[in-house]
């Protein structure tokens, strides 16, 4: 008898799991990916337990027809590239069709929706082979997704969870991460039940300092000069706090490429070298910074939780980085050099 065997989809979900879904946190990611991919307006998040008990997003996107509902909770199942050449300049947060199918298989997870076109409908899935139940809800436009008993089927992953506070924690980084992406979005996180935070829309450029204010605390807005500098298809705006404002952790520094978060050595390095010497050995800057440039240019496709990124000409990105962020440095030189605070 033959030993190679196909894997059942749920197995195979579940060892995709494996990557995308690590923790609650990552579970919110994914879904306010998914939320914002689908032009959502206002978020409302409700967290139990550090997530691990129920996980809720709901959104007022552009919803999910009927027929849609299963194959959202399918493997390599996506609306957002349909083509190799999409890939090459991907605007979507998502575009791997894992994420819900990954979700599903490690948790019981509720997918409810409304395109606004017709009434709403429900898909529950936590069966064996991955099959779906379809039945009418209630439900305004927009799409809710409930997870609940994340790794209920595979406690070794369960065991890994940390407690509830930082599990909570890490979502709680998650949501924050992303409001700052996304001004123009309404956040609203919940946790056992509790208002934690309310980011609601920002338009106007002191709405938007104030959510900054909300997420990085009224000390790095103080202390933040704003900069906006473009050059040759390149733009960089944001808040950097000035050397007086340096952590003893890397725990302010939100960097985005084209609206997508995202840790990349080059980045890391002009900035480091930009604030080379006004901070002392050991200490971190603070920023909030936003890089724009042209999709094409730009690979998000390099790793599942699309963290890191490859630009087409890493030395231009780093070039202009250093030397924008090295100018709107060079006004507090050299009065501000190596001052100290926390
Ligand atoms: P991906 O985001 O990579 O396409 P997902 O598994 O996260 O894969 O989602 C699968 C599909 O389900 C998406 O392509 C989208 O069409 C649909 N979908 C998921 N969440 C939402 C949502 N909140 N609103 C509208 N559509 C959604
Ligand atoms: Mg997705």
């Amino acid at each position: 008898m033959s030993k190679i065997r196909l894997l059942s989809p749920r197995l195979a979900n579940q060892i995709a799991a494996g990557e995308v879904v690590e923790r609650p946190a990552s579970v919110i990611k994914e879904l306010l990916e998914n939320s914002l991919d689908a032009g959502a307006q206002q978020l409302q998040i409700d967290i139990e337990q550090g997530g691990v008990k129920l996980m809720r997003v709901r959104d007022d996107g552009n919803g999910i027809e009927k027929d849609d509902l299963p194959l959202a909770l399918s493997r390599h199942a996506t609306s957002k590239i349909y083509h190799l050449d999409d890939l090459e300049a991907v605007a979507s947060l998502g575009f791997r069709g894992e994420a819900l199918a990954s979700i599903s298989s490690v948790s019981r997870l509720t997918l409810t929706s409304n395109t606004g076109e017709s009434a709403a409908w429900q898909a529950k899935c936590e069966g064996r082979d991955m099959e779906t139940e379809l039945a009418p809800a209630a439900h305004p436009q927009g799409t809710s997704v409930e997870v609940r008993d994340l790794f209920f089927n595979t406690p070794a992953r369960r065991k890994f969870l940390r407690t509830e506070k930082t599990e909570y924690n890490r979502i709680e980084d998650i949501v924050k991460g992303l409001a700052l992406s996304r001004f123009d979005v309404g956040f609203h996180l919940r946790h056992n039940s509790r208002l934690i935070h309310s980011f609601r829309k920002a338009e106007q450029t002191l709405e938007k300092e104030r959510r900054v204010a909300q997420i990085c605390g009224a000390g790095f807005m103080d202390n933040a000069v704003a900069i906006d500098i473009e050059r040759t298809g390149l733009r960089l705006w944001g808040w950097v706090a000035l050397p007086s404002f340096s952590r003893s952790q890397a725990d302010l520094q939100y960097f985005y490429v084209n609206g997508r978060a995202i840790r990349d050595r080059l980045v890391s390095h002009a900035v480091r070298q930009a604030y080379q010497d006004v901070l002392y050995h050991g200490r971190h800057p603070a920023f909030v910074l936003y890089l724009e440039l042209d999709p094409a240019n730009v690979d998000v496709n390099v790793h599942p939780t699309k963290h890191e990124v490859r630009f087409r000409d890493g030395r231009v990105v780093h070039d202009f980085l250093y030397r924008s962020l090295h100018h709107a440095l060079a006004d507090v030189r050299p009065e501000h050099q190596l001052a100290k605070s926390e």
